[in-house]
């Protein structure tokens, strides 16, 4: 980074992710995009400053202002969660809780809510001092950061690069949007994309009449005593970049890009349309070389000898270079791997068939009891 560098990007991408900016007690909601509070709890994290610590720390990170960018909205849902058994949680009273029952530790139950496999691109906004305390934090943190709560692992490095903007609408249109390889739409080829932004405004100015107040920036860190913010959801065009793999140096190459779309139906022709294993109709193509995409180094296979050499290639732990389901060498292996595949799914689709029948009995009972109910009235 530069000295004038005025702008901090992170990833926040993950398997899970928890932004509270409304919870209350035992039911712990999440916001659909990052908090400023939980953004300035995880730069706190990198900096190894304790709750007692922050008063210096904190008013120069609040002056930050935050623009979310929202890559991949993830998709909502609840978590049963049980905590201090047989350990003891303390009421506000300060006493140990118990049952009423056997006198016993009280388990504390609580619903929680997560936002599964969602990327954000969050840039913060502010005096280039700030920005460089901040760099430093994230290129060696004192204590791992997080994503909202302690379970939320980040999937990549949170911190992102840093530039120079004059807005935060500027900061988050200069990042192009990335596609995930193992869910490209190969069908979308578009060369931009609209994504949904959630931009501080500037305070001391007017704020817009659609603005939202949120109160999420702390004023004293590690108790319930938040201010305000005006925040104003838009949308912003962004230009499609190169997928994750191809950002991070890795070796794979997009397998399912244009040279794939015009190498699969010249490799389905000279395969006959047909699975080079077995002979039966081929449905699948699969790769002998993840970083060599042509009709050359493609099979065509049904989906069963597919299944096959998939499952014999992540057993080897294999990466770029794959098994070739056309050489006679691997014959025996892969015939011993659909046997296997085949004896799995036969267990597979009789416990399926019991767990319908067990599902279809309980609809049935229910039905029974809801008839006679009314006839009862
Ligand atoms: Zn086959």
């Amino acid at each position: 980074m530069t000295t004038t560098d005025n702008t901090l990007f992170l990833r926040l991408a993950g398997p899970m992710q928890s932004w509270g900016t409304s919870s209350r007690f035992q039911l712990r909601r999440t916001d659909a995009y990052p908090s400023k509070s939980g953004v300035l709890g995880l730069l706190l994290c990198a900096m190894g400053v304790r709750r007692e610590e922050t008063e210096e720390v904190l008013p120069p990170l609040t002056t930050l202002r935050m623009g979310v960018r929202v890559d991949r909205a993830g998709t909502l849902d609840w978590d049963y969660h049980t905590a201090g058994a047989r350990i003891g949680i303390r009421r506000a009273d300060g006493k140990i809780k118990r049952t009423a029952s056997t006198g016993e530790y009280e388990t504390l139950v609580s619903r929680r809510q997560y936002l599964y496999d969602a990327s954000f691109l969050v840039a913060l906004l502010g005096a280039p001092e700030t920005i460089s305390a901040c760099v430093q934090a994230l290129s060696d943190p004192v204590w791992p950061v997080f994503l909202g709560r302690k379970c939320c692992v980040p999937a990549e490095p949170v911190f992102a690069g840093t530039g120079a903007h004059a807005t935060l609408t500027d900061a988050l249109s200069s990042v192009p949007w990335r596609p995930r390889i193992d869910v490209i739409d190969r069908t979308d080829r578009s060369a931009t994309r609209t994504i949904a932004t959630f931009i501080e405004h500037q305070p001391g100015t007017p704020a817009p009449a659609d603005a939202r107040l949120v109160y999420d920036v702390h004023r004293v860190f590690g108790f319930n005593s938040h201010g305000p913010r005006w925040v104003v959801a838009g949308h912003i065009t962004v230009p499609v970049g190169q997928s994750m793999h191809k950002r991070l140096g890795s070796p794979w190459t997009d397998p399912y890009g244009p040279q794939y779309d015009a190498a699969r139906p010249i490799r389905l022709n000279m395969d006959n349309h047909l699975c080079v294993f077995c002979k039966s109709p081929a449905v699948q193509m699969h790769h002998l070389d993840y970083a060599d995409v042509r009709p050359e180094t493609l099979r065509s296979l049904c989906e069963m000898c597919h299944d096959a050499c998939t499952m014999l290639e992540y057993g080897h732990n294999m990466r770029l270079k794959r098994i070739d389901p056309s050489d006679p060498a691997h014959r025996p292996t892969i015939l011993r791997q659909i046997d296997r595949l085949l004896r799995e799914r036969r267990h597979g689709r009789r416990r399926e068939l019991r767990a319908s029948a067990r599902t279809v009995g309980a609809a049935f009972f229910d039905e029974v009891s809801d008839s006679s109910a009314v006839e009862c009235h």
